[in-house]
């Protein structure tokens, strides 16, 4: 199965992995973790008790196997995490994924699945394994044969949580886990999960945290996403240049605060016609008025921030720019959402400006909205200077370079 999987800027040593499995990610060619794994890894490396939902083929196999991998005493043959998947192919694949995830490490992986000689997988859990994987038929199979134990079991994680705890399933599901420890930690993942069964689930689990990767609530197939690299001091001439660059039909500029938002709107307004700008503190009248002319297109610019900025639903929107990057991510998915609304074959563009030391909330917002989002160039124009140490010739004699 090859999936492209998004990745962000945080590495898997960032997330507290160990050389073993460092080593087994490098030879396995994933050089950075997904969007979700990069949120779940550490919550379940703490302990807690989760639920991670996201996107098939956004690698939540190995946002649950590293975990366990890292928390295992390998040097106790017994088993020690059971995985439940709804199909056979499922549980071999996640078993497959889980030792190559660990190919340098102790790690024994068992597949129990039906369909499979059981003679083959009682000889392996008699030989000592760490991690059990398999469907829940021949599970319950090799515990009633006392085949498996599950007294030392420690991690419990329910992949595809949806199916497992429908109907078909849960019988099953309820009488495993009755014979799993009480204290332990259990792991749900899932591209789905409807509110019943997010209920139920909390049954099984204790104060679970839960990552949702699924809601980003963008149409990311309508609306083109970038971001900038910018100098703080040159957002301005940055701006000019993009909308130079892409001459929007209309466009909406995002500021964090509504003097930063008046201060560009006084530096725009004798240079470009058709700019308007809104925010919280000015008349309703003045707010109403902009709102027309901008829905009718007799405006093009309007530098907005956050609060009046959510409201707007106007078609002929094609260009979000993110002056300022959004302090929360939320507020990206309802800023990017104000475009990509046009008539169905034409895309929506949003861009946002990013400064060096932002990297960070960069990187929230890709995991917000579990896509990574390439950088922007634009033509013939370099928004920000090269990364120190280089200097021009300028800086070092101690002139401005502008
Ligand atoms: P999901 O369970 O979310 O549907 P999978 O765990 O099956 O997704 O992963 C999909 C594919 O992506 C698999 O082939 C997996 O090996 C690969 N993959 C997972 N994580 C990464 C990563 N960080 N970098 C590159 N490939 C990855
Ligand atoms: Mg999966």
């Amino acid at each position: 199965m090859t999936t492209s999987v998004k990745s962000v800027s945080v590495s898997f040593a960032d997330l507290g992995l160990s050389e073993p499995t460092l080593a087994a990610l490098h030879k396995m060619k994933f050089e950075k973790p997904s969007p979700i794994q990069a949120a779940f890894i550490p919550i379940a490396m703490s302990g807690s008790d989760c639920i991670g939902q996201a996107h098939t083929g956004t690698g939540k196999t190995a946002a649950f196997v590293l975990p366990l991998l890292e928390r295992l005493d390998f040097g106790r043959p017994v088993v020690q995490a059971l995985v439940l998947t709804p199909t056979r192919e499922l549980s071999e694949q996640v078993a497959e994924e889980c030792k190559r995830l660990s190919y340098s490490s102790q790690c024994k992986t068992v597949c129990i699945v039906g369909g499979r000689p059981v003679r083959a997988q009682i000889a392996e859990l008699q030989k000592g394994v760490h991690v059990a994987v398999g469907t829940p038929g021949r599970v319950i199979d090799l515990i009633e044969r006392q085949n498996l134990s599950l007294g030392d079991l420690q991690f419990v994680v329910l992949d595809e949580a949806d199916r497992m705890l429908d109907i078909g399933f849960r019988p099953d599901i309820e009488k495993i886990l009755r014979r799993c420890p009480e204290e332990r930690q259990t792991l749900l993942l899932s591209a789905t999960l409807p509110p019943p069964v997010e209920r139920l689930a909390n049954r099984y689990m204790k104060t679970p945290q839960k990552v949702d990767m699924s809601t980003n609530g963008i149409a990311t197939k309508t609306v083109d996403q970038y971001y900038v690299t910018v100098d703080y001091d040159r957002k301005m001439e940055t701006l000019r240049w993009l909308l130079l660059d892409q001459r929007p039909q209309q466009v909406l500029v995002f500021l964090r605060t509504k003097r930063g938002a008046d201060e560009l709107y006084r530096k725009f307004a004798g240079k470009l016609p058709n700019v308007a700008i809104l925010h919280g503190d000015l008349a309703q009248s003045h707010r109403d008025r902009v709102m027309k002319q901008f829905r009718s297109g007799e405006v093009r610019m309007l530098i907005a921030t956050d609060v009046v900025g959510r409201g707007i639903d106007i078609s002929g929107i094609s260009h979000i720019i993110n002056y300022d990057i959004p302090e929360y991510c939320d507020d990206y998915v309802h800023r990017v959402g104000r475009t990509g609304r046009l008539s169905s074959d034409e895309k929506g563009y949003a861009f946002t400006f990013v400064t060096r030391d932002q990297g960070e909330q960069l990187t929230n917002i890709e995991i917000r909205i579990n896509n990574m989002l390439p950088e922007y160039k634009i033509p013939n124009f370099e928004s920000a200077r090269p990364q120190a140490p280089r200097k021009t010739i300028h800086e070092v004699e101690g002139f401005s370079n502008r």
